[in-house]
């Protein structure tokens, strides 16, 4: 009996360690399978932070996809426009954001959203940048743009066309079609149209708006005494996608009255426009002669890699400092490899609107 008892008990014994052993293998595999639903929840960063009030400052988790884009700065400040004027402003930056957001949250690439972000705002009428761009001192329109794939640090850019629909699909197609970085004028244009991109006749960038304030600013420095020089509306886009990638884009007519074969910071790479997925990728606007001396958008990045400065610090350091003590009026957006972005800018107004995944798209004309 006494044995009996004795086997009972080493029996309860290791009935229980089998027990406790199926126990711990049912939670190590629900904590397994919550783990992989988490991840694949948010299948690009494993981390996912929908909070805009993370979008100004530097974060430590990333979004999967952020966009910011940019249709220029200068202009009058707050009260200066027509109401009607400022809300067909907002409600285009809303439509260009909404269409980002399309392509970035379908899984598109960076290039791809920065290109049809920019397409639709030359297409539009109220941007300096295709359809709606600035006469030269000739009373013609001549274009500039660029793009930069922060993946491969590969760019293209064409300057000085005036036949090109939509100038940034061109510099894509300089980018990924040709060996070359930059084209200009009528190379630019022949390369164009033998990638099959819709050429239109130079008057088709006319708009009475822009006539209007060419004659005003050709008729003042014929008599050699300008006023301030509207130059606002270049446009510009910078994202980063679901796979880690940075690109930026810019594209503009340039600067009211501005001399025949004039190329400002738009289409210089490193100037108006830099994109490195080591560090963030760049769309500058303002008066480009000062852009391209201080080498605008690479020297941020240059800071950020260099001298380890923020994104958000590097931007203000440049627009609010370098650029500002050389009296040279603009800004910029920018987005960093974590998502962080900036927006910076010395003048009275910058047009700008910003999207990230699982946010809403937020627009703003003035200083916040
Ligand atoms: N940066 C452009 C240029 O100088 C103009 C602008 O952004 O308003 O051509």
């Amino acid at each position: 009996m006494k044995r009996t008892i004795f086997f009972i008990g080493n029996d309860s014994r290791f009935a229980f360690r089998v027990s406790l052993f199926a126990f711990r293998v049912t939670q190590i595999t629900f904590y397994l399978i919550c783990l992989v639903l988490l991840s694949f929840l948010n299948p690009a960063s494993g981390q996912n932070n929908d909070s805009s009030s993370i979008l100004h400052s530097p974060s430590s988790t990333r979004p999967t996809w952020v966009l910011v884009i940019h249709g220029g700065a200068g202009g009058p400040g707050k009260g200066g426009m027509p109401a009607d004027l400022e809300k067909q402003y907002t409600d285009k930056l809303q439509e260009v954001l909404e269409a980002g957001k399309e392509v970035l949250s379908k899984g598109g690439t960076s290039l791809d959203a920065v290109e049809t972000c920019i397409r639709m705002m030359e297409d539009s009428p109220l941007f300096n940048a295709g359809k709606g761009a600035v006469f030269t001192e000739e009373g013609k329109n001549e274009l500039d743009a660029s793009i930069m794939d922060g993946k491969t640090l590969k760019a293209g850019a064409v300057a000085g066309v005036s036949t090109i629909k939509n100038p940034i699909t061109a510099a894509r197609a300089v980018m990924e079609k040709s060996k070359h970085v930059m084209l200009i004028d009528g190379g630019a244009e022949k390369f164009a149209k033998e990638q099959g991109l819709e050429i239109v006749k130079p008057s088709y960038f006319y708009t009475k708006k822009r006539w209007d304030e060419y004659e005003k600013v050709h008729q003042q420095e014929m008599k050699g005494k300008a006023e301030e020089n509207p130059k606002h509306g270049t446009v510009g886009a910078v994202a980063l996608d679901a796979y880690g990638n940075l690109a930026a884009g810019t594209s503009t007519g340039g600067m009211t009255n501005k001399m025949k074969g004039r190329i400002g910071d738009s289409p210089i790479i490193g100037a108006g426009t830099y994109a490195n997925n080591a560090t963030c990728a760049i769309s500058a606007t303002g008066h480009g002669e000062f852009f391209i001396r201080n080498v605008v958008a690479y020297d941020i990045s240059a800071l950020m890699e260099y001298k380890g400065l923020s994104l958000d610090a590097a931007a203000h350091l440049v627009v609010d400092q370098k650029l500002k003590s050389q009296g040279a009026d603009g800004g910029l957006i920018g987005v960093d490899k974590n998502g962080n972005i900036t927006l910076p800018f010395n003048t009275k107004a910058m047009f700008r609107g910003t999207i990230r995944s699982g946010g809403k798209a937020i627009v703003n004309i003035y200083p916040d």
